[in-house]
């Protein structure tokens, strides 16, 4: 394949914009002409903006004005980004990739668009995902499954895989993706991309669509640890709409060990062979460079699924009460109040989405939440002071982001066996720590070489630590 601009990675692109090499159109064109090319079979985007072009030129207008006033223009002004379906942009459609939310226009910009607005991005469209973010393959959208650029038989993880295709497959420099358990970390696994699900708080979860609110955090998947570290700078801080959120200083800076911590007894089971050879040459090679391997011991990890497949539908539930055919989505009339209701969320939401409702009210029922939501919240602040223990004496806890690479499409077709692929990525979200997948290689299946993540978890806060260790891991060879 001819290389193309829309190749290249943000870093790479700053650079070249800055020295005048190109424009911000000839980018945003070049990422149209991919998109022309290939987003009819990856069904990455569920739109692309046809203001996009339009957009490029204002940024290299405000970049000519930014020279002409000697002001050093932001490092994203001018670079076409594709965004979830689930953040809203004053204007546009945000549909969560459901019936619910086909037509929803948004009415104001979540903090991370008004934030990139004002760096000068380019926003090329809004990417396909798993309904409302639930799945972990982009299998259970509404209007499609999207395939992954690097196998087309393939999935490209979820629930942010449009935003990972788009990245792969060069639709897009970079995108922004959702992580409740995952949706970030996985997609960027299963595409060989790096992805960010920041600490709990980093980032504004004002105007991302909900799902479990205690767990959701927007963040950027990309090319490269640099590009991540561009995009998370300029999307972090306190934002007055999000009482959640926490500022840069909010946790005391931590001396850098040069130790990894690896929770070998996670990793006895149900991870495949090759993927667990692909992560044993990294740490190897990490080993080379002076770093340190620590066995540490998370006696709760084995719950974590268990607990976030019940806090997170609990939450889900909860949030997606507000679809009631009456302030906004999708509306059809029965006989009463209560017909209204029922009409409107059965055609509106589709298999995956009513299960995880069942479920939420369940766990939440007056009978049951003893049982089920106090026990988990009560494993979750165990499992929480376990890893901020371990994350005590070393600088990350490294595992494989997903136990298998991408799998076909259709292969999952049993919830169950979906939700085990969450294994690694869930416990992050449950105790509100940075976490970041790496590429770490690739493993073949049938004959397809296709690319698996390393994951990174750091202490809350220490984004810096992930970045670090990131580039080192990036760098390796
Ligand atoms: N795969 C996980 C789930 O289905 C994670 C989803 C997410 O992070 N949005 O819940």
């Amino acid at each position: 394949m001819e290389t193309t601009l829309a190749q290249l990675s943000i870093t790479e692109a700053a650079k070249k914009l800055k020295a005048k090499e190109i424009t911000s159109l000839d980018l945003a064109r070049a990422c149209l002409i991919e998109i022309q090319k290939r987003n009819t079979s990856l069904n990455a985007y569920l739109e692309v903006f046809a203001d996009a072009e339009a957009q490029a030129k204002a940024a290299d207008a405000r970049r000519a004005q930014d020279e002409k006033e000697k002001k050093e223009s932001h490092p994203l002004l001018g670079i076409p980004l594709a965004i979830k379906d689930n953040i809203l942009i004053e204007g546009r459609i945000a549909s969560a990739a459901s019936k619910m939310l086909e037509h929803y226009v948004a009415s104001y910009d979540a903090t991370v668009i008004k934030k990139l607005k004002a760096a000068g991005v380019v926003f090329l469209g809004r990417t396909n995902m798993d309904e409302f973010a639930m799945g972990g393959s982009t299998e259970n959208s509404a209007f499609g499954p999207t395939r992954n650029p690097l196998d087309e038989g393939r999935v490209p993880g979820g629930s942010s895989g449009g935003s990972a295709a788009a990245v792969a497959g060069h639709l897009a420099l970079g995108a922004l993706g959702t992580d409740t358990g995952g949706s970030i970390r996985e997609p960027a696994s299963f595409c060989g991309l790096v992805g960010l699900k920041p600490t709990y708080g980093a980032v504004s979860r004002f105007g991302a669509i909900a799902m479990g609110s205690s767990l959701d955090q927007i963040g950027p998947l990309t090319k490269s640890v640099e590009d991540a570290e561009i995009i998370f700078n300029t999307l972090r801080g306190i934002d007055p709409l999000d009482s959640t959120t926490i500022g840069e200083g909010e946790y005391a800076a931590r001396p850098r060990r040069k130790r990894v911590g690896v929770p070998r007894h996670l990793l006895k089971e149900g991870v495949d062979a090759d993927v667990l050879a692909q992560f044993d040459l990294v740490l190897t090679k990490l080993q080379t460079q002076g770093y340190e391997l620590v066995d540490v011991e998370l006696p709760s990890a084995g719950l974590a699924l268990a607990v976030y497949y019940i806090i997170m539908p609990a939450e889900s539930s909860t949030n997606l009460a507000r679809y009631d055919s009456i302030r906004y989505g999708l509306s059809l009339k029965g006989k009463d109040l209560t017909e209204d209701y029922a009409k409107s969320r059965a055609a509106g939401f589709g298999p995956e989405v009513r299960r995880r409702i069942i479920l939420g009210t369940y766990v939440l029922s007056a009978g049951y939440y003893d049982a089920y939501y106090g026990k988990a919240g009560l494993a979750r602040q165990k499992l929480t002071d376990e890893v901020t223990r371990a994350l005590e004496t070393v600088d990350a806890i490294v595992v494989p982001t997903a136990p298998c690479p991408a799998t076909k499409i259709g292969e999952k077709s049993d919830p169950l066996s979906m939700y085990l692929m969450d294994i690694f990525t869930v416990t992050a979200n449950l105790t509100g720590n940075p976490a970041l997948s790496v590429p770490m290689g690739t493993v073949t299946r049938e004959g397809k070489t296709l690319p698996v993540g390393i994951q990174l978890t750091a202490a809350h806060g220490d984004e810096a630590a992930l970045f670090e260790l990131g580039k080192k891991i990036q760098n390796l060879g």
